[in-house]
């Protein structure tokens, strides 16, 4: 049990966590000097926990001065990620659990697969796209439900040396065909359906709406999963299940250089259009399955849950590469936490003995909202460690995890990055770091985090500092291009402060050296000359004992410039008051000071989000503005419904 100093709210690991932990401080505080001061001699080293064909003698060569941006690691090195994920384990551990399945109906049983059985299967999906000409850096699309056939079909592409992309099963047709134009891919993978939550969604439908705008020649390989009608082209579609059975049930992998692309990924459309990031295969892979073994400290025998969807970067690293590389037993989740009930996710981690659980900030503030009963229902005795990643975790979220899910003795990592980034950037080491409720604390080894002053540029060389959060040297899971716009990749990341890869952020670092996201740079609101990050402000309403969500924009004021505009979502069964919109007011009057106290107070039933659950306030922005015709990219929106009602109930400016 961890006792928390109270005056810092500081939460060391226990004594028993920390001396069975991979890293502890001291290892830490040298191992992150090593990486720092040679970063050649330290990620030579690291790179060996991976399987090289051919290894690499020249360890990284990378450039971030604009114009000239470039980005390579273990460049001469070869490698397949497909048999680091899979053939490599062969030897020690055929038969133990590679994936555990978890259906979205718990009726249904769960599945477990072996690694032998990976093996056979990714073969035998491999074998199905090579007899449709896929071949070495051809694109595939792979738009599926959270099923194992995910597994398979991106495990076939790293074998063939296939590119993937993944779209997430929730988007439209629009965005699908979009993903397999501007990839030009010639394989789309999809589902009759997709149950999620107890309905389906028509996949293949999808599929074939999209394929209306995109190259005849695109085929398209369908996984018949529930089993319902669809309709079928004749020489397009393919019944994927039938040919992987017919297949031959080995074969060989590509040898592929350490910088050949493994997959494209269209970020999440937080605060724009969606960017097509690209990741390699050697550096990324050595750095998704160093984070997975020391965020989490990871051990063999371990059952690893992380509930995010492949479509996202986090089921990239976290389900699929990272874990397997790692020979751990990952869970795929097909369902929503809150269904049949908002128990789901306990009874997933009781009854398959979870030992470490990912997940974000939105479901535990969706979960909380629910009561703390549901929890208490299920035998949670199994983890050891939690997770958080997507936006900056409210403390009282956090409290509320540590409490309740952790029975306050499993260490929380607060995981910081991006698609870009490939794997965690900042995070604590659970067995080296203490842990501050909302602070994703210090560095992972060889990232070398600066704080630049927003508006000059300014190098902040102070400990305490406050500013945009900038990246000053390269690590190997950092992605390398844009796909087709290596102008548009120098342009987001490199232009703005140059000789830095720009992470979009804004963040606070204190006096223990912790860095603090405040939130996108874009959103940050400035009231009467203060600027303000928007997590600040939502985590002081989160704090309220009737709030379950809020999300707060800036909108145009007369008096200071910008006004603050808090769209709130209540607990379950609270009634809207105006009343309870003044306590709001003076409660984070109270926690923050009057400067942040919010002008305008919408009761929100739901928030627009991405399908990775994060706000979209650039939409929530324009809808304080009173700006609803340009509402910009809502393609990867969760659930569009949610805007119109928000538009309809909009607050009147004052
Ligand atoms: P787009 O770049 O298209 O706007 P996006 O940034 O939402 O989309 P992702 O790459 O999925 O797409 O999200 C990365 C962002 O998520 C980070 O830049 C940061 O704003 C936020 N984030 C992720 N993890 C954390 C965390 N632990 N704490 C704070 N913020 C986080
Ligand atoms: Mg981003």
């Amino acid at each position: 049990m961890s006792h928390p100093t109270q005056a810092a709210l500081v939460y060391p690991a226990s004594d028993d966590f920390v001396a069975g932990a991979h890293v502890n401080a001291a290892q830490y505080a040298s191992m992150y000097a090593a990486s720092a001061a040679d970063p050649v001699a330290f990620w030579a080293e690291q790179g060996k926990r991976i399987d090289w064909i051919k290894p690499y003698t020249k360890v990284k060569d990378t450039n971030f001065t604009l114009g000239e941006v470039s980005i390579k690691w273990f460049e001469d090195g070869n490698l397949n990620v497909s048999a680091n994920c899979v053939d490599r384990h062969m030897t020690t551990r055929a038969n133990q659990t590679a994936i555990i399945w978890e259906p979205d109906h718990p009726d249904t049983p769960a599945q477990h697969i072996t690694y032998a059985q990976l093996l056979e299967n990714t073969c035998r999906m491999a074998n199905v796209l090579k007899a449709h000409g896929v071949a070495k850096g051809d694109r595939v699309v792979i738009y599926l439900p959270m099923i194992p056939e995910a597994a398979y079909a991106m495990l076939a592409c790293a074998r063939v040396g296939a590119i993937h992309s993944i779209v997430f099963a929730g988007f439209s047709p629009d965005a699908l065909g979009n993903r397999i134009n501007d990839s030009e891919a010639k394989v789309v993978i999809t589902a009759d359906f997709a149950p999620r939550g107890g309905r389906k969604t028509g996949l293949k439908a999808n599929t074939d709406a999209a394929l209306l705008h995109c190259d005849d020649r695109v085929k398209c390989l369908v996984v018949k999963h529930t089993g319902d009608q669809t309709t079928w082209v004749e020489g397009r579609d393919v019944d994927v299940k039938a040919e992987m059975a017919a297949a031959a049930p080995y074969c060989s992998y590509v040898e592929m250089n350490a910088e050949d692309p493994l997959f494209i990924l269209y970020t999440s459309g937080s605060t724009g259009k969606p960017k097509g990031v690209v990741h390699t295969s050697g550096g990324y892979l050595v750095y998704a399955a160093m984070t997975h073994q020391m965020t989490f400290d990871y051990h063999d025998g371990d059952v690893f849950w992380c509930t995010a969807d492949v479509g996202w970067v986090t089921g990239h690293s976290y389900i699929i590469y990272g874990p397997l590389a790692n020979g751990a037993t990952t869970i795929m989740f097909e369902g929503v936490p809150t269904f049949p009930d908002a128990g789901r996710f306990w009874e997933v981690c009781a009854k398959h003995k979870v030992n470490q659980f990912y997940t974000a900030p939105t479901a535990i503030r969706a979960l909380m909202a629910q009561g703390h009963e549901w929890v208490a229902k299920h035998d949670l005795s199994s983890l050891k460690l939690l997770g958080s990643v997507g936006e900056p975790i409210n403390p009282e979220a956090w409290n509320w995890y540590n409490t309740h899910v952790g029975k306050g003795k499993c260490p929380i990592v607060d995981t910081f990055w991006q698609t870009e980034t490939g794997g965690h950037i900042v995070t604590p080491l659970p067995g080296a770091i203490p842990q501050k409720p909302g602070s994703a604390t210090l560095p992972f080894f060889g990232v070398k985090p600066v704080v630049l002053d927003a508006a000059t540029a300014a190098l902040q060389t102070e400990t305490v500092a406050e500013g945009v959060m900038c990246i000053s040297d390269s690590w190997p899971g950092q992605m390398r291009t844009l796909w087709g716009d290596h102008a548009r990749f120098e342009e987001a990341y490199f232009s703005q402060y140059p000789g830095y890869y720009f992470t979009g952020d804004g963040c606070r670092r204190d006096a223990d050296g912790y860095y603090w996201i405040t939130g996108r740079v874009d959103d940050v609101i400035n009231v009467s000359g203060h600027r303000m990050g928007t997590a600040e402000v939502e985590s002081a309403l989160v704090a309220h004992a009737m709030v379950a969500e809020a999300a707060v924009v800036g909108y145009p004021h007369e008096i200071k410039g910008q006004g603050i505009y808090a769209y709130v979502t209540l607990m379950n069964d609270v009634e809207p008051t105006d009343d309870l919109r003044k306590d709001l007011v003076k409660w984070v009057r109270q926690e923050i000071g009057p400067i942040a106290s919010p002008d305008l107070i919408q009761w929100a039933p739901g928030l627009p989000k991405t399908r990775s659950g994060k706000i979209m306030r650039r939409i929530l922005r324009k809808i304080a503005e009173n700006d609803f015709a340009t509402l910009g990219d809502t393609s990867t929106l969760a659930d569009p419904s949610v805007v119109d009602d928000l538009i309809n109930n909009r607050m009147n400016r004052v």
